[in-house]
């Protein structure tokens, strides 16, 4: 279904008799499950799919429109193919067995596919097993082409409900706190809007209609907040903060010395990595690494009401939205994301021998089955998406071009800087410079500078004069 489409679920609301107020919704496992998928969507994804439904007119979330505009506009060449850069352009939902079960699925990124060569014997005896997300661009390790599609399976693939049991029933507020559907939670709500007496509110069942579900959502009764002032970065919720490089990163800024604002960075390809990886990050792992914000603070409502749930509520024990599909972490990005592992599982029904993947190794256990490990070749990427070494200007709205000395003059002319008012500093940037980034990328066409503002003082250092 597309995003176009109308989507009508009925439910039950307790409205404000003298205001209209809605205070709270009851809703089913169903449409609960709708608006948690909501949290699985790529930052990236979600830019992609408001300029496809609204143009030039989509709504603008701080810097990443920007940031995925510049992207698409970059050179091919900048990457070390072109399936790196369609790869951030389109990237893939790390839930997408769960989405693809709902009702109402918006994100219409192409499922992933995984590809073995054709030779079956190949998977029985080759190990580790190479396996591509692309067709007809990797070699096996027998010399063969890779070109013949291997299923995924899905290991919830006997699980009735998407996120949510489909038995359950919840309680939403207007401000997205989603609790079990119990007489406490409702008077706990009414408690905390003050409402003590019966005679204030009213049942009735109403429809939630709504062809812009992810726009309503995310810009629920929120003005677009451009420029504001941002705080530092948040706590990591629920992840181990391990991160999977802890390499700083050094980065040229250019700060305007009678404002102390940071301008634009000259910077290698590494930073820019980073910066790109945080397309592909679930809006509910944006939320969660940075520790929310109060311009998408409803939609943070819904993402800790949903994952301090009782487990007895979950299909699922995890919900972990810091995992990235196989093969989305560059080696170059900071943040503390992961990805899963894979396993190629071969069987014998009889007649030949058949094949799988799953991420899950203890899932299947039949003694015929045989469980190997998989390599997943990089094709000519490196482990990177961005082509190094090189050099390119980040803009404070995240636009990445290639280095060039007189697009940096053009940008501080736009801005109206003069030559004589700007500094440059080198600052390194690990996980907690990062962060702070991309939580002002959520909120603030100003990045750059309101993410690095936190460490002015800090870090930043004169770079030493060169030779
Ligand atoms: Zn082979």
């Amino acid at each position: 279904m597309s995003a176009a489409e109308e989507v009508k679920f009925s439910m039950k609301v307790l409205i404000h008799k003298e205001n209209s107020k809605v205070l709270f919704a009851e809703v089913g496992g169903d449409l609960a499950d709708i608006l948690i998928s909501f949290l699985t969507l790529p930052l990236g994804t979600i830019v992609r799919l408001l300029v496809k439904h609204y143009g030039d007119d989509a709504p603008v979330i701080g810097s990443l429109n920007t940031l995925y505009k510049g992207l698409s506009d970059l050179d091919v060449n900048s990457f070390w193919t072109k399936t790196r850069k369609l790869m951030l352009l389109n990237p893939k939902n790390p839930f997408e067995n769960h989405v693809g079960k709902l009702k109402l699925n918006i994100d219409d990124t192409e499922p992933i596919k995984y590809f073995a060569c054709d030779f079956l014997k190949c998977t029985r005896t080759k190990y580790p097993v190479t396996v591509s997300m692309y067709c007809n661009t990797d070699t096996c390790a027998c010399g063969r082409l890779i070109n013949k599609e291997i299923d995924l399976k899905s290991i919830d693939s006997k699980q009735v409900g998407v996120f949510t049991k489909d038995t359950a029933s919840f309680i939403i507020s207007d401000d997205l706190h989603m609790v079990p559907n119990l007489i406490g939670s409702g008077l706990q709500i009414l408690n905390n809007l003050g409402i003590n007496g019966t005679d204030m509110i009213e049942e009735k069942t109403g429809s939630l209609v709504s062809r812009t579900p992810l726009t309503d959502l995310i810009f629920h009764r929120t003005q677009i907040v451009t420029n504001t002032v941002n705080s530092g970065p948040g706590t990591v919720i629920g992840q181990s903060a391990t991160t999977s490089n802890s390499k700083n990163m050094n980065v040229k800024i250019i700060v305007q010395k009678s404002t102390c604002k940071v301008l634009l960075a000259q910077t290698r390809e590494d930073f820019v990595d980073s910066v790109f990886s945080m397309l592909a990050i679930p809006l509910g792992g944006a939320l969660s690494l940075t520790g929310g914000d109060s311009f998408l603070g409803s939609i943070h409502n819904l993402y800790r009401s949903f994952t301090s749930l009782s487990v007895d509520w979950h299909v699922e024990s995890q919900f972990n939205t810091t995992q990235l599909p196989p093969k989305y972490l560059s080696k170059h990005q900071v943040f503390p994301l992961t990805e899963p592992p894979l396993y190629c599982f071969t069987s014998w029904n009889g007649y030949g021998y058949t094949r799988h993947l799953s991420s899950d190794n203890k899932s299947y256990s039949l003694a015929n089955e045989k469980i190997h490990s998989v390599d997943l070749p990089d094709p000519k990427g490196k482990g990177s998406y961005v082509k190094g070494p090189a050099m390119f200007t980040v803009s404070d709205d995240l636009v990445v071009t290639q280095i060039s000395a007189i697009s940096s003059f053009s940008i501080l002319n736009r801005l109206n800087v003069p030559l004589s008012d700007i500094e440059e500093y080198v600052v390194d940037i690990g996980i907690e410079e990062a962060l702070s980034i991309l939580k002002a990328s959520l909120s603030s066409t100003s990045a750059l500078n309101n993410g690095l503002q936190p460490f002015l003082k800090r870090h930043f250092k004169k770079p030493k004069q060169e030779n």
